[in-house]
């Protein structure tokens, strides 16, 4: 391992976060960002980007879905290459830091092992991946889904957004091109995959810590639920005659509560969203309620068990209050484990800097979920302040956002040697 001085230019790095967090759609002005895949916003920040990695001369490879990979070639460039990344979608009127630390530490983690005089045995490869959050097309992480083989071609092609047009077409208008076939990514692609995130959640700052070694990435499930009734009139229906929609509902989203409590697993996480009751009159019972639920755990045999007696519980309630009760599985993501051998490189380059770290898992997902089907996969938190994210007081401290780039910066160097 060549020996390193690692040194983050932090007022350089907030410097850019800061210019991408204007580069928005969001009516209050930043850190307020609303920027979503393959809006004019969405260009406008790619071409910043752009600008930025060929300053810093590296080679900028675009595929036939916006995903933007700049890579620093190493000596052996035929060697799989050692990946890292984020995304810089936002969805609206969120924050400038998550997966924007990613992307832009990512860069910064580049620049400071170039003037370290570091050379590298394998390429190093930031990658900005397309449409993170799920805002226009319903589906998060399309673009490393796309990549990971983790979604088909021709669903991904046909998912629609609001305005009806689907993601084909979009993306074209957008100025992309090329066979959706060319976006997958060869099994032996990348040697290593690592991407820095904020951690989205309050542990890190609990603790003090500096760093978050992600150990496991829980993984979504998500579903959709119809509640069929009888309507009427508020006034003229008995109570023994009712077959009330959002009744029903009601209590199976308190079993659905319940489950989650109950389960042994501490990591699992069951949530009802959104809830549209019709017809949603005043005087009118509901014949009708549509919800979701958004189901997670780092144990997939656990969640799946969760879901299947909420079923079961939704069965049963449906019988006792004469009611019909349909779902569907809109989305279903088996949960991923990080490397034993980048979470010792991690530590090791924790060490290094002298910061502080613990192991947690990630209880969000990100890209790194379906990046880890076709790499071995890290990932590095920093800690934001009060845990909160998707908030336009999303935080971190300049301090805090360097010391990761200075950890994610030596992870890279010690993978591009091995
Ligand atoms: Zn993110």
């Amino acid at each position: 391992m060549q020996s390193l001085n690692i040194e983050v230019n932090t007022d350089e790095l907030i410097g850019r976060l800061r210019k991408l967090a204007s580069i928005s759609d969001c009516s209050e002005p930043p850190p307020a960002v609303t920027r979503v895949v393959f809006s004019k916003t969405d260009l406008a920040a790619r071409k910043y980007l752009q600008s930025l990695y060929e300053a810093a001369g590296l080679e900028v490879r675009v595929d036939a879905i916006g995903n933007t990979f700049a890579r620093w070639v190493g000596t052996e460039p035929n060697e799989s290459a050692v990946g890292t990344g984020s995304h810089t979608d936002a969805i609206p009127h969120s924050g400038m830091y998550d997966g924007t630390v990613g992307v832009l530490g990512g860069l910064e983690a580049i620049l400071s092992l170039k003037r370290a005089g570091f050379i590298p045995r394998r390429s190093i490869e930031v990658v900005m991946f397309t449409s993170e959050e799920p805002t226009r097309f319903g589906i998060g992480c399309t673009g490393s889904r796309a990549m990971a083989n983790a979604i088909t071609l021709e669903k991904l092609a046909n998912l629609v957004d609001d305005a009806g047009d689907n993601y084909d077409v979009v993306r074209t208008r957008a100025g992309f091109s090329g066979t959706f076939e060319s976006v997958r990514l060869r099994e032996d692609y990348y040697h290593a995959w690592v991407e820095l995130h904020i951690e989205q959640g309050p542990e890190l700052e609990a603790s003090s810590l500096d760093i978050g070694v992600v150990t496991a990435i829980a993984a979504p499930a998500t579903y959709s639920f119809e509640v069929i009734g009888v309507g009427g009139h508020a006034g003229a229906v008995l109570m023994p005659k009712r077959r009330d929609a959002l009744c029903s509902a009601a209590k199976i989203v308190l079993a659905i509560e319940y489950l989650a409590n109950k389960s042994f697993s501490p990591d699992l996480v069951a949530t009802v969203g959104h809830l549209q009751v019709h017809p949603g009159a005043i005087n009118s019972i509901p014949s009708q309620v549509r919800f979701s639920l958004d189901i997670r755990d780092t144990d997939m045999t656990n969640r799946d068990d969760v879901v299947a007696e909420a079923l079961a519980w939704a069965g049963r309630i449906a019988k006792q209050r004469e009611v019909e009760v349909r779902h569907q599985c809109l989305n279903s993501d088996p949960p991923a484990t990080s490397s034993p051998k980048i979470i010792d490189v991690v530590e090791a380059a924790c060490a290094c800097e002298n910061v502080t770290h613990q192991r947690m898992i990630s209880r969000a997902y990100h890209d790194s979920l379906f990046m880890a089907r076709i790499a071995p996969m890290g990932m590095i938190f920093i800690p934001c302040r009060a845990g909160v994210s998707h908030r336009p007081d999303e935080f971190s401290t300049p301090e805090q956002v360097a010391k990761g780039v200075a950890v994610l910066a030596r992870t890279l160097a010690s993978l591009a040697e091995s």
